[in-house]
């Protein structure tokens, strides 16, 4: 009998409810440990503390005596919460968050200890990063890499170490993470944004991209979720049959939490509040075991990281309750995966929401502006926001009817898809009074506030207005929010700039106003854009056929999606707008369709060990038992005994030919995989591996699938999914 799946049925239930203490109020725990304003007013002089916020507004940089202060400052409140440590937190191509740790200690030349922390280190760290990925930028330039802080994201104390976030790049400047890149595509749309904005209020200085994830995730019991190969080495489970009882009868959503999962919710929570991360609202999700966890939203670059920081959060107080948190974006077949919506905006530092209609025609006109601008950017370059949340895992969600299919488009609803329509009968030009008046009142006067059919009813768009910001819905749930906050912050910065210059153009040359003008370029963006414009059901057939003909991208998989990183097109995007080089694309794509492969050849392997180590033996095993069966059932009824073993032949003929399919596919996916592994570039290899290798996982599975229905139960050597799916 195979004892691991057993044993772990056995461990998980017998677990109950881990009691946490005592919940003290939010309001009174957020933020305790992290180093926010709050506390260097407490902690640095007043000079220090000027320069760092005028380096967090202003992306200055800080010299070194004042870093060292800081330094100083920080070290003091990092120590009398208990650190002993210090560590650039950064966040490197793998996806994740690493950091090296140093203790707060050094000796004096006279050999006495010392804690010690000063504004070298804190500034920069020279980690032994040779083992991260780099696509190729350090062999070209021989440079090493460096971390360098972040003061936009203020450092925090995680257990006993002083967390410093940072960038981490070449010695030669290039990127070698995903934080670098965010920051200098917030820079952008902040210097762009602002210039637009001031047409509408002088006094804007600064406009803050902001981002609200949901992060979607299941829980499953530790024990359960590590009797099985593949949810440890994969995040999934690569073979399993549906069980009965899924998600079809909807009593999940929403429903009643579960203690065990309630408790580790709470604690979750609670440690989300010290670390600053501002969570807010959980729920049960549609699946069974798939739950919600959003925040308040913020600065897009602070989201970000603590989106990474609540992952890293997340596994480790799970493991506490005896749970094992799924990210991957399909953990199990035929249930609902995750996502991770981001929900994107533009804040100016006065305080206004700039995709927020307003109650005023100025306020509706300069929500108008950045909304327009906003869906032409998606137009013009929606291929690379498809790119932005590529990756070998949320390939099993974009279109596959239940996340945004794989085609980009923008939904705004019925309300301002008239408004719009309208305002493309603006007269080329100078308007006449009466036009004016007209629009004032009757367009863009009459969006209302509070935009009632932009609720998200439309979950099959991948880019959805809903009402005071956009959501990118295909983001998968694994995945860093960095990118695809790259990529839509970039973009949009670009647009912003070219609308200025046209505005500018019309304001100057052709003697227009400047709402004249804002209307003249706005009415020609409506015109070029309708196309990206769709706010139908995403998943039908007939939409895939519509966008071909509207010529919108349908690049279903990830080695296709990456292509457009390197078109001339984004290369003069990135570099106009000084987000990234001509060298950081090609690495940054290179690395990605490295992390692709990597994840197929791993799955690969993996179910060519649970097809020979668990499946195949599983079913000899069980093939022996029913020859038993058959022989005894000969020694004592003799020729009769085949009136009885009609079930056991049949059995054993279905098992036969289940075993004999399922090990002639998986050698055929070895051996094409192997294929792949010789191939001269990565790119050949991705594809290779997309289009010769990952179709044999879904036939491989059928066959073992199969297996686990013909099997006896007690022979069945991997946790089923009614086990892994329902908390006992
Ligand atoms: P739902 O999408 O579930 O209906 P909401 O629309 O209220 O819920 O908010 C979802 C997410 O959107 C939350 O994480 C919230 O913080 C975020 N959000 C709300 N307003 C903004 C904004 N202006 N910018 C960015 N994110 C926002
Ligand atoms: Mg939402």
């Amino acid at each position: 009998m195979p004892t691991m799946r057993f044993d772990a049925l056995n461990e998980s239930s017998n677990r109950s409810t881990i009691a946490i203490g005592e919940i003290e109020k939010r309001s009174t725990l957020f933020a305790k440990n992290v180093f926010n304003r709050d506390k260097m007013l407490q902690f640095l002089s007043r000079d220090a503390f000027e320069k760092v916020e005028a380096a967090i507004f202003s992306g200055k940089k800080i010299d070194r005596k004042i870093a060292d202060q800081v330094a100083e400052g920080i070290k003091a409140w990092a120590l009398s919460l208990g650190a002993t440590h210090y560590t650039h937190w950064f966040q490197p191509l793998t996806g994740s968050t690493a950091e090296k740790h140093d203790a707060f200690f050094d000796l004096l030349d006279d050999g006495r200890p010392m804690e010690r922390f000063d504004g070298q280190q804190l500034v920069q760290q020279e980690p032994d990063a040779s083992s991260f990925p780099s696509g190729g930028i350090r062999n070209t330039f021989e440079a090493r890499g460096y971390t360098a802080w972040d003061p936009t994201s203020p450092a925090f104390v995680y257990k006993t170490t002083l967390c410093i976030p940072t960038i981490f790049v070449a010695y030669t400047g290039e990127a070698l993470d995903n934080k670098a890149p965010l920051l200098r595509a917030l820079h952008a749309v902040d210097e762009a944004a602002t210039a637009v904005a001031q047409y509408f209020d002088k006094n804007v200085r600064k406009v803050n991209a902001t981002l609200g994830w949901e992060q979607e995730y299941f829980l499953v019991d530790k024990a359960l979720a590590q009797s099985r190969p593949d949810i440890l080495m994969t995040g999934r489970t690569l073979v399993g049959r549906s069980p009965a009882k899924g998600q079809q009868l909807d009593d999940h959503y929403f429903g009643v939490i579960h203690s065990r999962v309630l408790a580790f919710m709470n604690e979750l929570e609670q440690q989300c509040m010290v670390l600053g991360i501002p969570v807010k609202t959980r729920h049960n999700e549609v699946a069974p075991n798939q739950f919600e966890v959003a925040p308040v939203f913020e600065e897009a670059n602070l989201a970000v990281d603590h989106n990474l920081l609540l992952m890293d959060v997340m596994d480790e107080i799970a493991d506490k309750h005896g749970f094992k948190v799924l990210f991957h974006e399909k953990p199990f077949a035929g249930i609902n995966g995750s996502g991770k919506h981001n929900n994107w905006s533009l804040a100016t530092d006065t305080g206004t929401n700039l995709l927020s209609p307003g109650k005023t025609p100025m306020k509706n006109l300069q929500f108008l502006t950045f909304f327009v601008n906003t869906i032409k950017a998606v137009d013009t370059y929606e291929e690379l926001v498809r790119s932005s949340i590529a990756s070998a895992s949320n390939d099993h969600r974009l279109g596959g009817q239940e996340a945004p299919p794989a085609i980009i488009s923008v939904f705004i609803g019925q309300q301002l898809g008239d408004v719009l329509d309208e305002l493309e009968g603006v007269s080329k030009g100078k308007l006449s009074p009466q036009e004016k008046t007209e629009l004032k009142l009757n367009v863009v006067g009459k969006i209302p506030e509070i935009l009632l059919d932009n609720t998200d009813r439309n979950r099959t768009s991948p880019f959805a207005f809903t009402g005071n910001k956009f959501e990118i819905r295909g983001v998968g749930a694994k995945m860093s929010c960095s990118k695809p906050m790259t990529v839509l912050n970039t973009i949009v910065a670009k647009q912003l700039v070219d609308f200025k210059k046209e505005v500018d153009v019309l304001i100057d040359k052709k003697n227009l106003k400047k709402d004249e003008a804002v209307f003249n370029v706005l009415r020609e963006y409506i015109k070029n854009s309708k196309r990206i414009r769709f706010d139908g059901d995403g998943y039908s057939f007939e939409w895939q056929e519509e966008a071909r003909r509207r010529k919108l991208s349908n690049n279903k998989n990830t080695p296709e999606a990456l292509q457009v990183l390197t078109s001339k097109e984004s290369i003069d995007l990135f570099k106009a707008t000084e987000v990234m080089s001509e060298v950081e694309l090609s690495a940054h794509q290179e690395v990605e369709l490295d992390n692709y492969v990597f994840n197929i050849q791993i799955e690969g392997r993996i179910l060519g060990e649970l097809v020979y180590n668990y499946i195949l033996p599983a079913a000899l095993t069980y093939q022996n038992v029913l020859l038993q069966n058959i022989r005894g059932m000969k020694e004592v009824y003799g020729a009769a005994h085949k009136n009885f073993t009609e079930p056991q032949h049949n059995i054993l003929e279905q098992i036969a030919e289940h075993t004999s399919e399922m090990k002639k596919l998986t050698d055929a996916m070895l051996d094409a995989k192997n294929r792949a592994d010789n191939m001269a570039t990565v790119a050949k290899k991705a594809k290779a591996y997309c289009d010769t290798i990952r179709p044999y996982f879904d036939e491989i599975r059928t066959h073992a699938d199969e297996l686990e229905k013909l099997i006896s139960d007690e022979h069945w050597p991997l946790t089923k999914y009614r086990e892994l799916l329902f908390i006992k």
